[in-house]
C-alpha cells in the first residue's frame, strides 16, 4: 500500500523535488485512487505511472535528483534526467499525446498494450489528483449556477437524477445537497455506492428506483436536502423513471462515458464487465446502451427538466450509435462555467505536504481573511471545513481567477517561512481551467469565435508556466472526453517558504491564470476584456 510521507523531514534533496514525491504518493494512497493496485487514479483508466517498475524508478529518482535536474516522464514512464537550472520544473510530464490522425482509441489502446503509452487523465497522471474534494468545488458550484438559473437560487425541493459515482462523480451527491436539494444517484458499482457512503458525500442507498423515488419525494416535499445512492444502469434505470413519471427536474451524468470500455453497457452484468470488455464488440454495445441513457436523458428535458452534460461526453457517443438528437441539451462549460473562465477564473487547489489537517484549517482562516469581500468563497470555505472528509495528505480546493491566485501563493508561503505551517504547501489545479485547456466536447464547446479546436492555448500555457519557474508542468491529451478529444496542460508549485519559491509563485500564479484571460480576449469575450483592462493585462493586438 503507498501512502505520501508526511513530517517535515525530507525523503528527497529538496522541498520542490519531495512535493513531487509526495504527490505522486498521494496519487495512488487507496484512500485517493479509485484502484490504487492497478495504479488507476480515476475517471475510468486515468493512471500516475505506466507500470510498477516505472513508478518505484520514477520514486528513485526524485530521490536523487537534485536541484538544477529535471526528470522527464513520458506517458508515466521516466524516461531522462537532465541538468536544467533552478528556475526549471523539477519534473517535465506528457502524458498520452498522439499525432492527429492516429488520437484515437483503437491506436491508443494497441500502443497501451505494446506498453508504449499510458492515459493520463487530467490530474492523475500529473500527480496534483486530491480525491473527490478536487471536483467537489466546481460541481457545487455548476449546481449553484443551475439553481441560480433555473429555481430561483437554491436547489431546495428539487430533485436531481445523475448517474456514476466514482472519483469525480461521487461529488455530485454531496454538491447537491450543499445546494439544499435532493439527489438520485445510480451507479453499477455497489463499492462506490459504499465509499460515498463512507466518505459522507452519499446520504443513503435505496433498495430500489421505486425505493429512490419515494425517499427522493418525501425529503424534496419537506425541503431537505438528501442524497440517495441506488444500485443499477443508469441505461436501464433513466427511462425506466422517465416511462414511471418520476418528478425529476434537473439530469446529469458522470458514468466514464468518455471510454466506452468504461461504461457498463444493457445486457452485461457487473461481474462479468473486465472480461466482456475483451469482446471487440464492447465499445459498440456501450455506445448503443449510452444511446438509450441519452434518449431518457433528452426525455426528460422534453418535459422540462433541466439537462446537461457533465464533461463526459456521453452525447457523442451516443451520437455515434445512431441517436441523431443527442446533442439536444448543452455541456455544463457553455451553459454556466464560462464566464467565470472568462475572467481567469478556476479551480485552485493546494495540499499539506505535512499531512497535518491543521495547516489547511490555517490556510482556510488565511483564504477568509485575504479575501474578505468575496461571500461565495466564503460560503463555499465554511461548508468545507465542515463537511469535506479529506483523502489521503489533506487539500483544499476553491476557484480564484486572476489577481487572486497570486496573492494566496504568496501569502502561503509566507506561512511557510514563518513556521505557523508545519511543512510546505503543494499549490496546483486541475487541467479543467480557464487557459489550460482544448476540449470541444466540454471546456472550449461553443467558442464565441469558433475556436474550440485550437490547441495552441494550453501548449502556450505550459510553456509560459515552464518559463515561469512551476515545480512541475504536463501535457496531457484525451481526459475528460477521450483520446482525440482534447489536449491540455497543468502546473504545480510548492511553496517552501524561500524567497525563490514566492518569486516563481508570483510568477506562475500570474502568467498561469493569465492564460485563461488572453484566450477568452482573444475569442471576444467581454468579461475578459474588462478584466484584461481593469488589471493590466497586456494584450499585444489592442495596443499601440
Ligand atoms: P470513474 O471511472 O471513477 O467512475 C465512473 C463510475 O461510473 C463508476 O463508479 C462506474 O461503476 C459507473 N458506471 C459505469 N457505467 C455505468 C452505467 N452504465 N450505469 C451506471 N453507472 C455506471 O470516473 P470519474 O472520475 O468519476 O469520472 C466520471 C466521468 O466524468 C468521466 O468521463 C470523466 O472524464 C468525467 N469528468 C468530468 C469532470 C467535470 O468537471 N465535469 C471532471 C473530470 C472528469
Amino acid at each position: 500500500m503507498i501512502r505520501a510521507h508526511r513530517g517535515s523531514t525530507l525523503n528527497t534533496l529538496g522541498w520542490q523535488q519531495e512535493g513531487a514525491l509526495r504527490m505522486l504518493q498521494n496519487n495512488l494512497d487507496p484512500e485517493v485512487a479509485e484502484h490504487p493496485e492497478d495504479l488507476v487514479v480515476y475517471g475510468g483508466t486515468g493512471k500516475a505511472a505506466r507500470d510498477w517498475p516505472s513508478y518505484h524508478a520514477i520514486v528513485r529518482s526524485l530521490t536523487t535528483l537534485k536541484n538544477d535536474e529535471t526528470l522527464l516522464v513520458q506517458s508515466g514512464k521516466p524516461v531522462g534526467v537532465m541538468q536544467t537550472h533552478e528556475w526549471a520544473p523539477r519534473v517535465l510530464l506528457a502524458n498520452s499525446n498522439l499525432v492527429g490522425d492516429w488520437a484515437n482509441w483503437d491506436e491508443f489502446r494497441r500502443l497501451e498494450q505494446l506498453g508504449l503509452t499510458m492515459y493520463g487523465q487530467m490530474t492523475a497522471g500529473s500527480w496534483i489528483y486530491i480525491g473527490t474534494q478536487g471536483i467537489l468545488q466546481g460541481t457545487y458550484e455548476t449546481f449553484a449556477a443551475v439553481a441560480a438559473k433555473r429555481f430561483g437560487g437554491t436547489l431546495a425541493g428539487t430533485i436531481t437524477l445523475t448517474a456514476g459515482l466514482g472519483g469525480m462523480g461521487g461529488a455530485q451527491p454531496l454538491a447537491v445537497t450543499m445546494n439544499d436539494g435532493v439527489a438520485i444517484c445510480i451507479d453499477v458499482d455497489q463499492s462506490r455506492i459504499t465509499r460515498r457512503i463512507d466518505h459522507g458525500y452519499l446520504d443513503v442507498e435505496a433498495k430500489s428506483l421505486a425505493h429512490a423515488v419515494e425517499l427522493a419525494v418525501a425529503a424534496r416535499d419537506a425541503k431537505k436536502p438528501l442524497s440517495i445512492g441506488v444500485l443499477a444502469n443508469a441505461a436501464a434505470a433513466v427511462p425506466e423513471l422517465l416511462a414511471m413519471g418520476a418528478p425529476i427536474d434537473i439530469v446529469t451524468d458522470q458514468t466514464s462515458a468518455h471510454d466506452p470500455l468504461a461504461y457498463l453497457p444493457l445486457g452485461v452484468n457487473f461481474d462479468d464487465w473486465k472480461s466482456a470488455r475483451k469482446d471487440p464488440g464492447f465499445a459498440q454495445r456501450s455506445r448503443e446502451s449510452m444511446a438509450v441513457h441519452v434518449e431518457g436523458m433528452v426525455g426528460f428535458q422534453q418535459q422540462g427538466a433541466e439537462v446537461f452534460d457533465y464533461g463526459n461526453n456521453l452525447r457523442t457517443e451516443a451520437l455515434a450509435a445512431g441517436y441523431a438528437n443527442a446533442f439536444a441539451f448543452p455541456g455544463f462549460v457553455p451553459a454556466y462555467i464560462r464566464p467565470l473562465f472568462a475572467e481567469g477564473k478556476g479551480p485552485f487547489r493546494w495540499a499539506a505536504l505535512s499531512g497535518e489537517a491543521s495547516d489547511i484549517h490555517k490556510t482556510d482562516q488565511a483564504i477568509l481573511t485575504l479575501f474578505p469581500e468575496n461571500e461565495s468563497l466564503a460560503r463555499w470555505i465554511k461548508l468545507a471545513g465542515d463537511r469535506v472528509h479529506f483523502e489521503g495528505l489533506p487539500a483544499r480546493i476553491c476557484w480564484l481567477g486572476y489577481g487572486e491566485r497570486d496573492k494566496a501563493g504568496l501569502l502561503f508561503n509566507d506561512m511557510v517561512a514563518s513556521g505557523e505551517l508545519a511543512a510546505p504547501l503543494a499549490i496546483g489545479r486541475d487541467h479543467l481551467d480557464s487557459g489550460s485547456v482544448a476540449s470541444p466536447y466540454r471546456e472550449t464547446e461553443a467558442m464565441k469565435d469558433g475556436s474550440d479546436a485550437i490547441a495552441d492555448w494550453p501548449l502556450l500555457n505550459a510553456l509560459v508556466n515552464t518559463s515561469s519557474g512551476a515545480t512541475w508542468v504536463s501535457i496531457h491529451h484525451g481526459g475528460g472526453v477521450g483520446i482525440g478529444r482534447s489536449i491540455h496542460a497543468g502546473q504545480v508549485t510548492v511553496a517552501d517558504g524561500t524567497d525563490l519559491a514566492a518569486q516563481k509563485l508570483e510568477r506562475v500564479l500570474t502568467n498561469d491564470p493569465g492564460m485563461g484571460v488572453i484566450r477568452h480576449v482573444d475569442a471576444g469575450y467581454d468579461e475578459a476584456i474588462a478584466v484584461a483592462d481593469n488589471l493590466g493585462v497586456r494584450i499585444p493586438m489592442t495596443e499601440g
